[in-house]
């Protein structure tokens, strides 16, 4: 067969797997609807979200807070409703696919030049990341990597701290996690976490970058959960609209 009858089988063959995609598609949708990756509701065969889960991520940003060591501390979205919802699922449901739907929101709403720099994933504590299979910064960090096409260096590693048996849970969490950096570090670096906690953790690696050389630092996570350690009192910026929101942690290392 010549080079053009070649090809034009490949097309047809195309063709025809494409037509046979569409119609295991449109079987598949009629045994199993779509489904919205959070609130579970219906949404298009294309889409990862109903549209009104899909309003809730478009919502506003929290002011960023203060973290000692780091340039500018950006969230998307403060860690209530949908994004709530949605970095539980990631978590503890293990929908790792749709960190895609959370780094679209930091796309989507980031203030220019925020990630610019190279992406850093901010460590999982040891036994949590072997508990869990997979880290959800990383997976985060991966999404954000593949839209905007900057560069990721997984360079910070975590120790298990000390022992915390019979502490405060305040006071556990109070401590800043043991992080280092292995290896070359950026000079423009951008921390990535899913959520936002007491910023002990983004302070802590915002430590370690610098020690090894790190210039400018920022960071930037999904969601932002309650008021920072450090941070001005509710009462001093009553502009939020978050400020008196409960201090809720999805996990205990954020
Ligand atoms: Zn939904």
């Amino acid at each position: 067969m010549s080079r053009r009858g070649l090809a034009r089988g490949g097309a047809i063959r195309e063709r025809a797997a494409g037509a046979l995609g569409a119609g295991i598609a449109w079987t598949w949708a009629l045994l199993a609807p779509p489904r919205c990756g959070i609130c579970g509701g219906p949404s298009a065969p294309t889409l990862p979200l109903c549209p009104s889960c899909e309003r809730a991520l478009a919502g506003r940003s929290p002011p960023p807070p203060r973290i000692p060591g780091v340039d500018l501390a950006w969230s998307a979205l403060p860690y209530e409703g949908a994004a709530r919802r949605l970095v539980v699922a990631i978590k503890f449901a293990r929908r790792v696919g749709l960190a895609a739907v959370a780094a679209e929101a930091i796309v989507r709403s980031a203030p220019p030049g925020l990630l610019g720099g190279t992406l850093v994933p901010v460590p999982p504590a040891p036994l949590r990341s072997r508990l869990r299979g997979f880290d959800p910064a990383e997976e985060l960090a991966l999404a954000l990597a593949a839209r905007t096409s900057a560069p990721l260096l997984a360079c910070l590693a975590r120790r298990e701290g000390p022992r915390q048996v019979g502490r405060a849970r305040a006071a556990r969490l109070a401590d800043p996690p043991r992080v280092r950096a292995i290896g070359r570090v950026p000079d423009d670096a951008v921390l990535v976490d899913d959520v936002l906690t007491t910023g002990a953790t983004l302070g802590a690696c915002a430590r370690a970058l610098r020690a090894a050389g790190a210039g400018r630092i920022f960071a930037v996570t999904f969601a932002r959960a309650g008021r920072v350690a450090g941070a001005p009192a509710p009462a001093a910026r009553p502009e939020t609209g978050h400020a008196a929101a409960r201090l809720d942690r999805p996990d205990a290392g954020a």
